[in-house]
């Protein structure tokens, strides 16, 4: 009988979506991107772990992923594995102490799941995060947040897999948050050893369930009139810089709202978002970037820095 080839190896023991040459496109909110020479959907914990051990051992280099929202993969793809945890969405694990919440969460609950569940029991904590899209996982990597917190604010664990397939808990003292940075033990979602975070433990407090209902219709009646909600994007293209104006201000005063680039866009409604307006690729998106960046540079002395999480190969 012939030997099995790696596929058809994994695929006999895995449950998962497991597909070649996959599009990333199809798997980002920006809708650009070449495709990956593997792409996983683990069903559960355990496919997760069967996955990556077989992939580790077969030397094929690993991308986790969320729902890709924060996502600007280059046109010629991502070699080797793409695992996105999206599929992974198991229930919600509650505690109640003395006036306080723990919530442990999945890495692949959606974040706005999460945001709903909590504001619904009366939790409070999450509503600065209503409206931020992908899933958990992605909310810590990138230490996702608004002007209102972050999600480092409220962390209490970690829990991660390392490549070898093995899983343990990182307590918060050991986790460097930052303004969309998260650091463990040194290491940042930049480095292909940054563990995959397969789940949180955190911290909530007790609120008045209708006043946090009111207020996250309010946050996302706001978001809905500020930010072009239904344009693909990846959100704010460049992180806040440290000194001076925020970077939209900054490219909105450069006159960058409407400029395109192919099928790139600066949108009109908020100058840090660029848009695909129907049929970008990621060379036109990061051409449109490199032309606001140097105005920036030369105008105002300021480097900007790129918060969308760039990957992939170029084509
Ligand atoms: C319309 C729009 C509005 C947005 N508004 C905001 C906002 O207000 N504030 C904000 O901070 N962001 C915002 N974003 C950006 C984005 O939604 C967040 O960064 C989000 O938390 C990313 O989650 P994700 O699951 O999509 O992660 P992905 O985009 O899939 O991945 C992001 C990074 O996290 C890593 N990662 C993902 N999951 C894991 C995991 N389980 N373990 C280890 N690493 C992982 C990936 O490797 C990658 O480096 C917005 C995006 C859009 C499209």
């Amino acid at each position: 009988m012939a030997a099995l080839s790696p596929i058809d190896a994994l695929s006999a023991l895995y449950q998962g979506v497991l597909k070649k040459e996959e599009p990333m496109a199809r798997h980002t909110t920006f809708k650009v991107g070449g495709p990956c020479d593997l792409y996983l959907e683990p069903g559960s914990l355990d496919d997760l772990r069967i996955a990556v051990a077989f992939l580790t051992q077969q030397g094929l280099p690993l991308t986790v992923v969320g729902d890709g929202t924060n996502l600007l993969v280059r046109d010629g793809g991502i070699e080797g594995a793409v695992i996105s945890l999206a599929g992974i969405d198991i229930a919600i694990k509650e505690e109640k102490t003395d006036g306080e919440i723990f919530l442990t969460v999945p890495a692949g609950v959606k974040t706005q799941h999460l945001c709903r569940f909590a504001a619904v029991r009366g939790y409070q904590g999450l509503n600065f995060a209503t409206g931020i899209p992908g899933t958990v996982g992605g909310a810590l990597a990138m230490n996702a947040g608004t002007d209102r917190g972050a999600f480092g604010d409220i962390v209490e664990s970690l829990t991660l897999l390392d490549a070898p397939g093995k899983l343990r808990t990182v307590e918060a003292v050991a986790l460097d948050f930052a303004y969309r940075h998260l650091a463990i033990e040194g290491v940042t979602r930049h480095d292909a050893d940054f563990p995959i975070i397969v789940s949180a433990r955190l911290r909530l407090g007790l609120g008045d369930r209708d006043a946090l209902v009111s207020e996250r219709e309010e946050l996302l009646a706001r978001r809905k009139a500020s930010q072009p909600v239904n344009l693909p994007s990846a959100g704010c293209f460049f992180k806040n810089p440290p000194q001076g104006p925020p970077a939209g201000q900054l490219i909105d005063g450069l006159g960058f709202k409407g400029a395109i680039q192919g099928g790139a866009k600066v949108s009109e409604l908020h100058a840090n978002y660029l848009v695909n307006i129907g049929s970008a690729t990621a060379g036109d998106i990061l051409t449109l970037a490199g032309r606001i960046k140097e105005r920036v540079k030369q105008t105002h002395g300021i480097q900007l820095e790129e918060e969308v999480t760039l990957v992939g190969r170029e084509a």
